[in-house]
């Protein structure tokens, strides 16, 4: 393949990450990124666009004469912007509406593993607080309580108060009630042409706010990849006894899944379950996964968005480790303080997520999770270290990151 032309959309670190290795591969001809932020546009050039908007996304990859359009976030892929590029005659690597709503709707996700036979948690789905009390009964503490719809990360308790469970499903319309899995969790990112399907190495992200795994959940305070404690069969089990029947699902009703199958696990005593599909890339564990991926991404992903993933090389990855440190703002889980200068960003190693740059050419923060510093090296121990001392070349007011990310995992292979 050569000379292809790649739009991508999105704003964030995963976006960054994606555009980083998009740049690397020599295929690629001419890279577009919408709408971008001030550290990708260091690698690419950016081009303002409503993301939520199929018709404008689809017309700006005419208007970029692109080849290949690959849709970051969640809620693009929902709106049907996979769709709108596709009508085009534009290749897209990204689902359909139809088949994004395996992220879009838990308790479509939830019907889709039950007649797939995917193990995965016990579920209720819950039409109002009687139907929501009998359910967090049947399955006891601690609950798990799941808005059904896109919810930014903000929809999911995990609660040993019973009042807190109820008082999540208030208000929310349908809800899906939950058995909570114990086990440690780990992410796999599987790239698929809805019947072919190549696993990306499995990563692991941090949810809690603080060290030690306290506080709120967030968006993900950080991550690393490979995982040296996963059982050497992991991968292979994953795709047979859930990625397969999950595609095969998805071709049976004639919605093909075709793009990034996100599958979050709780690795269980009975093996792994699914906690979680999501229809594109996981932030932060691409910021860690793309790294150690030697195959060229656009080709690889070109492959997927035409149907010709069956006749893909096998992936070829790196020996390396890598770790990513997300500095967040202050505030942040809550409503983060915009508007603090940044120092330090313009690094190699550094990705951008919230940034903006301001008209005297300041870079300023503009979300809660402003940066993520990423480390790679020989191993965790490394690669930790590469990226704590990223994280020591920034200046933001207020700003807070975890000082654990991988740490246990580095002590653990010495
Ligand atoms: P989700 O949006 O479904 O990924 O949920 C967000 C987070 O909540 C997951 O990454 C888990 O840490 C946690 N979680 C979700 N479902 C369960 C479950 N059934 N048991 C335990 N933890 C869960």
């Amino acid at each position: 393949m050569g000379g292809v032309r790649v739009l991508l959309i999105g704003s964030g670190g995963r976006e960054h990450a994606l555009a980083l290795s998009l740049a690397a591969d020599p295929a690629v001809e001419a890279l577009v990124v919408a709408p971008g932020n001030p550290g990708i546009a260091r690698t690419a050039r950016v081009a303002p666009v409503d993301p939520l908007d199929p018709s404008a996304v689809a017309g700006l990859a005419v208007e970029t004469g692109s080849d290949l359009v690959i849709v970051g976030p969640e809620a693009p892929l929902v709106a049907g912007v996979a769709d709108a590029v596709r009508e085009k005659g534009i290749a897209c690597f990204g689902p359909s509406a139809a088949a994004a709503r395996i992220e879009g709707s838990k308790a479509f996700a939830k019907d889709v593993m039950r007649a797939a036979a995917v193990p995965t948690a016990g579920a209720r789905v819950c039409g109002d607080a009687r139907e929501v009390a009998a359910a967090l009964d049947e399955f006891g503490s601690p609950y798990v309580v799941k808005h059904d719809g896109l919810a930014a990360g903000k929809g999911v308790v995990v609660t040993d108060d019973r009042g807190a469970a109820l008082r999540h499903a208030e208000g929310a319309g349908r809800v899906v009630v939950e058995e909570y899995l114990d086990g440690p969790e780990v992410s796999l990112f599987v790239v698929t042409d809805g019947a072919a399907a190549l696993p990306l190495v499995p990563a692991q992200d941090f949810k809690r706010v603080r060290d030690g795994d306290e506080g709120p959940n967030t968006g993900g305070m950080g991550a690393y990849a490979p995982l040296p404690w996963a059982p050497p069969d992991l991968v292979d089990t994953v795709m047979t006894s859930i990625v397969h029947p999950t595609l095969a699902e998805m071709r049976r009703r004639e919605t093909p899944f075709a793009g990034l199958l996100y599958v979050g696990l709780a690795l269980s005593d009975g093996g792994p379950r699914v906690v979680e599909f999501n229809a594109r890339f996981g932030d932060p564990e691409t910021q860690v996964v793309l790294p150690l991926l030697s195959s060229p991404l656009a080709t690889l992903l070109y492959a997927a968005a035409t149907g010709a993933l069956g006749q893909h090389e096998p992936l070829r990855w790196r020996e390396e480790s890598a770790v990513l440190v997300v500095v967040a703002a202050s505030g942040y889980p809550g409503p983060p303080r915009a508007g603090d200068a940044i120092t330090g960003a313009d690094a190699p190693g550094v990705l951008h997520a919230g940034t903006t740059r301001d008209a005297d050419g300041v870079l300023r923060s503009a979300g809660g999770r402003v940066l993520g510093c990423l480390g790679t090296g020989a191993d965790l121990a490394a690669a930790r270290r590469a990226a704590y001392e990223i994280v020591d070349q920034i200046t933001m007011d207020g700003s807070h990151y975890r000082r654990d990310i991988a740490l246990v995992a580095a002590n653990a292979v010495r």
